[in-house]
């Protein structure tokens, strides 16, 4: 917190206190958080990061809050050389940022963590969000840790996994009749009726979004203080994308790594790609759809920072794609066959984007690649059908097992 300055208008540049602000009052632009880099500079080093916590919090001078608050501690997950991945899909140097591993399954652990501290701090009693089901998650697990009373919001088609997961931790689960993007609405018609709830990615968004710096920090200096060359993000909301670019910058900008550029490329679902129908029509325009796809984590029809992320992934030299659901299960059982790690469907999009971009030439040979895969399998079980299941059944005894093997042509008894 130290190093905050305060707030700053995307569009009109003017300056706010770091308060619970998120709009600009003049523009009605999002707001950023703004740091004084040269002093973060003459203050940390890659030692005094090293000596940190294996937490999101060994990056406590590069967020936006004093310290860490009661909260899960997400964060350090592994970054995993993907050789076997990299083989299938052609491709020369392949990793994989395993957010699975969060204290709730998804890298919504980091930005939650970074949003309920500094909501406490602003004197917040009540922790809320409107959700596509990992940040419910998230919301309720962080807020019975810090023993604050929680409201999640979420559309009620929502996989069971994701609903059983979030009521388990004791606070208010509202199921609403309709998709994320009306959800997120009545969220944003509550904050205000509702002034002291906390909701973490509408009123503290500008606080929220700055946890997820922290999926750049931990992959340079999981590769030694070296930005990759090429990573591929999912893109909901698109917050995401935008501050792994802004970690990559601040990294540089402090001297913890050599400044090189970092080309960022966008992975969506077919059935909810608004920001990568923008880029293949070379439009400024990111135009709402209505979602329709198995990976309900990033399906958000009108996405809060779509334009900005088109603008990061084109001035970065990435590209955008979009893939279908069909291509999103064969990624999954890919990146599970390959490398022994089982996705969300979000996951599924990223690793079906990151064989689309390898297949069309996007992503090079030579270029060391990283893909974040930021959710956990469990709770899209639904997604993958019946398809999956035994591969024999046979009563207890060896003779059927040998029976079975035989019939399924293995091996000769
Ligand atoms: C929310 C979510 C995303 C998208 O993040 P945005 O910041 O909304 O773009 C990606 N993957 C998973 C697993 C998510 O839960
Ligand atoms: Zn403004």
């Amino acid at each position: 917190m130290g190093f905050v300055q305060g707030l700053v208008c995307r569009e009109c540049h003017r300056a706010f206190p770091a308060e619970a602000l998120h709009v600009c009052d003049y523009c009605f632009g999002p707001l950023e958080v703004a740091y004084d880099y040269d002093a973060i500079a003459a203050h940390v080093d890659r030692e005094r990061i090293a000596a940190g916590p294996p937490t999101i919090w060994r990056y406590g001078d590069l967020l936006p809050v004093r310290a860490a608050g009661a909260d899960l501690n997400p964060g350090f997950t592994p970054l995993v050389r993907a050789d076997r991945l990299a083989a299938a899909l052609g491709l020369g140097e392949v990793w994989i940022k395993d957010d699975t591993r969060n204290p709730t399954g998804s890298f919504k652990d980091r930005v939650v963590a970074v949003a309920l501290t500094k909501a406490r701090e602003l004197g917040f009693k009540v922790a809320a969000c409107a959700s596509t089901g990992n940040l419910a998650n998230a919301v309720a697990a962080a807020a019975a840790r810090a023993g604050m009373e929680s409201y999640v919001f979420i559309p009620a088609n929502l996989e069971r996994a994701k609903i059983v997961t979030t009521a388990v931790f004791g606070g208010h689960v509202v199921a609403v009749d309709g998709n994320y993007d009306d959800v997120n609405r009545l969220c944003a018609e509550l904050t205000s009726e509702r002034p002291d709830w906390a909701f973490v990615n509408v009123n503290v968004r500008t606080y929220y979004a700055e946890g997820s710096k922290t999926l750049a920090f931990e992959v340079a200096e999981q590769l030694g203080w070296e930005l990759p060359d090429h990573v591929v993000v999912p893109v909901g909301s698109g917050s995401q994308l935008t501050k792994i670019h802004k970690g990559f910058t601040e990294l540089a900008r402090v001297g913890l790594v050599e400044d090189r550029s970092v080309r960022i490329s966008g992975a969506q679902a077919e059935g909810c790609a608004p920001v990568a129908t923008a880029f293949r029509s070379g439009s400024d325009q990111v135009r709402p759809v209505r979602p329709d796809t198995i990976a309900k984590s990033i399906a958000i029809g009108n996405p809060a920072d779509g334009w900005y992320a088109l603008d990061v992934v084109r001035r970065s030299g990435g590209a955008l794609a979009a893939v279908s659901d069909e291509a999103t299960l064969d990624a999954i059982g890919l990146l599970a066959r390959t490398e022994g790690i089982f996705a969300e469907t979000a996951g599924g999009v990223t690793i079906a984007t990151l064989a689309e971009l390898a297949h069309t030439g996007v992503i090079g040979r030579d270029e060391r690649v990283v893909a974040y895969v930021t959710g956990n399998g469990l709770k899209t079980v639904e997604a993958l059908g019946p398809s999956l299941g035994p591969s024999i059944v046979i009563a207890p005894t060896l003779e059927a097992f040998v029976a079975a093997e035989q019939a399924a042509g293995g091996q000769p008894s």
